[in-house]
């Protein structure tokens, strides 16, 4: 048998016993060999958090699959610099149980770990699935295949990585696919306050998804719609257009000793 081409590495947030990495990892054998590196539990939420201060341990818990007691970001390090033997041609993370729509991006450790691929220079996806109690991931893992399949083809732009969320349907339920951009979330009471059994004050971050802004487009109202959808990420979040306003500020920020620089500068000229 020719030795397979493709590589590929699938990650997620959700732990490595999450039934949504598995329905992905089996759609994109399709496609190559794949290799899974995962958190050996649960770590949603956890963004780019990286593991400095505790040693890491890999576990193999399959072939071409391995456990790692860290985040996503972690096994993604790891999986790219010591545990594969080649560097893949794709990363896809996921498929996470719940979407990932708009700010959630900046929280979520299945988008964190698509954001370190392309670091490292792979491409790569995150997907997420809708869903409450049961998801459809039949229906993820039919649309992550058919986006990695153009990636393997067509590659992605520099420092860019792809969004996929997919509407909590089954595959024929879906009413299209759109490219969107990240939406902005409003939340209602995110604090919940209780009281415990002794008495002590304690904080549940908890609050429920009520509205969202910058509708035109977005992420968001794909997914209320049926759609998929599918949002280009670029690494640098240098907001261009308000370098010039920002540079007005300059002065001012220089402040005293700087003004005194040039005051002095100003009177050894005069004496001269
Ligand atoms: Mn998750």
């Amino acid at each position: 048998m020719p030795e397979p081409r493709i590589r590929i590495l699938v990650t997620n947030d959700d732990g490595i016993q999450s039934p949504g990495l598995g329905v992905l990892a089996r759609a994109l054998a399709k496609l190559g060999e794949v290799w899974v590196v995962a958190p050996d539990r649960e770590r949603t939420a956890v963004a780019h958090a990286v593991t400095l201060h505790k040693p890491l341990r890999v576990h193999q818990t399959g072939d071409r699959a391995y456990a790692i007691n860290g985040t996503p970001v972690d096994c993604v390090n790891l999986a790219l610099l010591k545990i594969l033997p080649r560097r893949p041609h794709l990363l896809v993370s996921g498929i996470n149980k719940g979407v990932n729509l708009g700010d959630d991006v900046l929280y979520s450790g299945t988008v964190s770990a698509a954001v370190e691929g392309t670091i490292l220079g792979v491409p790569s996806m995150a997907v997420s699935q809708e869903g409450r109690d049961r998801f459809h991931f039949d229906t993820g893992a039919q649309y992550a295949l058919r986006v990695a399949r153009l990636i393997l083809r067509h590659g992605l732009p520099e420092e860019t990585l792809v969004n996929l969320n997919i509407p909590d349907r089954t595959p024929k339920a879906v009413t299209g696919v759109r490219v969107t951009c990240l939406s902005r979330r409003r939340f209602e009471n995110p604090i919940i306050e209780k009281v415990d059994p002794h008495g002590r004050t304690y904080y549940w971050i908890a609050g429920t998804r009520v509205s969202w802004s910058r509708s035109k487009d977005a992420d968001h109202e794909a997914i209320e719609e049926g759609a998929v959808s599918l949002t280009p990420i670029h690494l640098d979040s240098t907001h261009y257009g308000v370098l010039e306003h920002l540079r007005a500020w300059e002065p001012a920020i220089r402040g005293r000793s700087v003004r005194t620089v040039t005051s002095n500068a100003k009177r050894s000229g005069g004496k001269r």
